[in-house]
């Protein structure tokens, strides 16, 4: 265990639990200083996809740090940046001709706000009405967060958040109250609709239907209200496709690409843009550019990590082993579905989730004591309140899978 000054993201360090001390990973397994292997059953916060430490990856990284570190993007280019942006380019959907870089989730999302609103007031058509989902959640940053659910999450911020029109969360038989709220929202007039595709992650990984979501985007596009896939956590395979967004038959106007974009190695982000977002933005007009950036925006080590990525879903068959990790998931969660205590079991691709008991909420007890007893046990699970999801990466085996599931029917007695 590490005792040090560091103030950790997310942690109630007054609880005084324990913060192991990880020296290596490989594959689903992380490795502790005091001489454990610990399972990652949440690809680290949803990132790591092939597996920790792929080797075409960390070779990428070594390879493109003896030739060039980091180089400012306004301006200037470098060959990992085009390279990723040429990959992009031949797999996401045609309509999404440009690929605007930045360094997480929320940066994703901010940009893609941005250029939401950007697009609008350069077309002087001054547009600024943001819609979201009940029960989003997009980043922790300021515009990131004004998207999102309130919730305990931002109470405290509450002050700088900026006002959005929240739609109903489809939940089994309500979709129709869903669309109708988009439908009169979007008719009232809005710059753009920012959703997750198909499965709401930190607001509870909840599930809703790709004919809802393809009649979202179809409202959208009706009213000429810009259409947003925050697709940082769904993309590469997560939820059995490339993009959730496939599985509606669907392409945004806007797209968050960020975690799996490198594999889950190093922190990059995306958005990408349709080319009249783009074009609003194309002038002589030095006011009318894009303003937005950050000092590593492109960094040639993430990229080269994030090329490295692509190419490994072009020549391995990557598709193949999500859908027979999506397979083994559902007879694992098949097997624990009916325990006493364990409601709602669901899986959508590489992701299950089930409630524990009846106590909800993210703040209930219930959580740090699941959290305590999977670290004692060797496990890297973190419940969102009652919520227990797994979400492996897609090399995990079937020993280390039926070990997780046996933790969780184990954890169901807690609840
Ligand atoms: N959007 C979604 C859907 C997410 O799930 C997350 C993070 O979990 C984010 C945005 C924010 O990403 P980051 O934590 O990299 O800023």
């Amino acid at each position: 265990m590490s005792g040090s000054s560091i103030w950790h993201p997310f942690t109630q360090h007054g609880l005084g639990e324990p913060i192991p001390l990880v020296i290596r990973a490989e594959g689903a397994a992380l490795f502790t200083a005091d001489g454990r292997r610990v399972i990652d059953a949440i690809s680290s916060w949803w990132v790591t996809t092939h597996g920790h430490g792929h080797p075409r990856i960390m070779a990428a990284i070594a390879d493109q740090a003896a030739r060039l570190d980091q180089i400012i993007f306004a301006g200037w280019t470098h060959e990992p940046a085009e390279t990723v942006a040429r990959g992009l380019r031949a797999i996401m959907p045609d309509a999404l001709t440009r690929v605007f870089f930045s360094d997480s989730g929320s940066t994703s999302v901010e940009v893609a706000l941005k250029m939401a609103l950007g697009y609008w007031r350069n077309r002087g058509e001054p547009r600024h009405r943001l819609l979201v989902m009940e029960n989003s959640y997009h980043g922790d940053t300021i515009g990131a967060m004004s998207v999102g659910e309130r919730c305990a999450f931002n109470a405290a911020y509450e002050p700088l958040l900026f006002d959005v029109g929240t739609i109903p969360f489809p939940y089994a038989g309500q979709a129709q109250a869903t669309l109708d709220a988009l439908e009169t929202s979007c008719r009232e007039g809005a710059a753009a609709f920012i959703v997750e595709p198909l499965i709401l992650g930190a607001g509870g990984m909840l599930i809703y239907s790709a004919d809802t979501l393809a009649e979202m985007r179809r409202i959208c596009a009706a009213h000429d209200v810009l259409f947003i896939a925050d697709e940082v956590m769904t993309a590469w395979g997560r939820t059995g496709t490339l993009l959730a967004c496939e599985q509606a038959g669907i392409v945004p106007d806007i797209l968050c690409l960020s975690k799996g974009l490198t594999g889950g190695a190093v922190p990059l982000a995306v958005t990408m843009a349709t080319e009249p977002i783009f074009a609003a933005h194309c002038s002589s007009d030095r006011a009318r550019m894009f303003f937005h950036s950050s000092s590593y925006t492109a960094n040639p080590l993430a990229c080269a990590a994030a090329a490295a990525n692509l190419a490994i879903w072009r020549e391995e068959p990557v598709l193949d082993r999500v859908r027979s990790l999506a397979a083994r998931q559902r007879e694992q969660l098949a097997a624990i579905a009916a325990l006493p205590n364990v409601r709602n079991a669901r899986a959508l691709g590489t992701i299950t989730a089930v409630e524990l008991g009846d106590a909800g909420g993210y703040l209930s007890d219930l959580a740090p004591r699941l959290l305590a007893f999977f670290r004692d046990h060797d496990l890297l699970i973190r419940p969102l309140g009652n919520t227990i999801y797994v979400m492996p990466p897609y090399c995990m085996d079937d020993r280390d899978l039926a070990l997780v599931y046996e933790r969780v029917a184990d954890a169901a007695g807690l609840a």
